[in-house]
């Protein structure tokens, strides 16, 4: 058989299989083996897809909607689309500005695809989501990693973001809220970046909102384009159904920004999937247009988990996190737990050796927070049941109790 070198081009030599679907597939072999695995991995929603909203998928198959559809979406989903964008943000853009593709994650690699040519710079704050760094180089583009610690929330400041941005820089990436930390930027916060980025007009900004309706504040989310519209023109807004509405498996994500970017990621579509799935995109269309109510319901659900879980884990000693504004993760700081030896006499070097000390001692899966641009940290996923969430916690409070600053003799 042919090695990996001679047979895959440079591009996937580059880049790495994503360490959360890694750790999802771990977790799989682990419970394959008959064990009992904790899993605070997964990264997508505990609940169903709501029924109205597969109801409308059986009808779409059962009126023969099962055939390609426009490159860009059906225009039904287009102007559920544009109807959210006006009446949460107060956003308008015109049906050319629009196209859904098979998931942000899909959105977003065609946005990349479509801008950057080699040497292209995409500054990406840290803690960052794990695609992006390895989307932008599949791309022939550079990351320019941001670190954006703990003490500022995690997020980018007005300063770090203009000594980051250089001629050659063609986006910033902006998630909020952010997955691993939680964290959304304010208003305030995004006028301040706004105001830097009006300096420099080569610079386009990706944001992913895929959060944005996981979300336990009392106003809504604010969205860069609406909050300074000088910038909208070269703002790319994505986001999808996913995690709203429970529907990670139909696929259904999307991008609004300038017309010829848009047709730029039309042009890329139309030559790889077509479009995305016809079945799908009604569900989505009724997801958006639907009673909301199952958001509601499930953001009170998250809402508890996270008040209860960010006690818990810093109630445990060696750990601390913030409360997240948004989503359902925590980014959990076990700092205080390097250099510490663990019960079999192994000493943790890094997050990944804690999370596999988690996993093996305690049968707790997690995710390092290197994975994430955030070393010293580790993400903790709230969107399973409260059962395992309290007894996951209280195992790693045993873990880290397990812990000495010397091997035991
Ligand atoms: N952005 C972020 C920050 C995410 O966490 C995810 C899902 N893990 C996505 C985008 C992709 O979502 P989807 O492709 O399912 O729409």
């Amino acid at each position: 058989m042919s090695s990996l070198t001679e047979v895959t081009a440079a591009r996937v030599r580059r880049i790495n299989p994503s360490p959360s679907t890694a750790a999802a597939q771990r977790v799989r072999e682990l419970k394959s083996q008959g064990l009992t695995i904790l899993d605070l991995t997964v990264g997508e929603p505990d609940f169903d897809t709501p029924d109205h909203v597969k109801a409308a998928a059986i009808r779409a198959i059962e009126a023969g909607e099962t055939k390609y559809t426009p490159v860009n979406g059906t225009p039904r989903l287009r102007a559920a689309i544009a109807g959210k964008l006006r009446e949460r943000h107060g956003l308008e853009c015109t049906d050319a500005q629009i196209t859904v593709g098979g998931g942000a994650k899909q959105v977003i690699f065609l946005a990349l695809m479509a801008t950057l040519d080699e040497g292209d710079e995409v500054i990406v704050p840290a803690p960052y989501w794990v695609s992006y760094p390895d989307m932008v180089r599949a791309n022939d583009g550079t990351p320019v990693i941001v670190d954006c610690p703990e003490a500022d929330g995690f997020k980018l400041t007005p300063e770090r973001l203009g000594e980051a941005i250089t001629a050659r820089t063609r986006w910033v990436v902006l998630n909020t809220p952010g997955n691993p930390t939680g964290s959304a930027y304010t208003a305030g916060e995004l006028h301040e970046l706004a105001q830097v980025l009006l300096d420099h007009p080569h610079v386009r900004v990706l944001t992913d909102e895929i959060y944005d309706e996981i979300w336990y504040h009392e106003e809504a989310a604010p969205s860069l384009a609406a909050v300074e519209p000088r910038l909208a023109g070269r703002v790319f807004l994505t986001n999808g159904v996913s995690k709203t509405y429970a529907m990670t498996g139909w696929r259904i994500g999307y991008g609004v920004g300038p017309t010829d970017l848009v047709t730029a990621i039309n042009t890329l579509q139309s030559q790889t999937s077509s479009c995305p799935s016809s079945v799908s995109q009604a569900a989505a269309a009724a997801a958006l247009t639907g009673p909301q109510d199952f958001v509601r319901e499930t953001v009170s659900v998250y809402r508890g988990r996270r008040d209860a879980m960010t006690k818990l884990v810093n109630d445990v000693p060696r750990l601390g996190c913030a409360v997240p504004d948004g989503g359902f993760y925590l980014l959990v700081n076990c700092q205080d737990t390097i250099g510490q030896f663990t019960p079999s006499g192994s000493r943790i070097q890094n997050d990944e050796d804690f999370a596999r000390y988690l996993l093996d001692s305690r049968q707790v899966a997690v995710i390092h927070g290197a994975a994430y641009g955030a070393p010293g940290y580790f993400r903790i996923s709230f969107a399973t049941s409260t059962d395992v969430l309290t007894e996951a916690c209280a195992r790693l409070a045993t873990a880290c109790a397990g812990l000495s600053s010397a091997p035991s003799a």
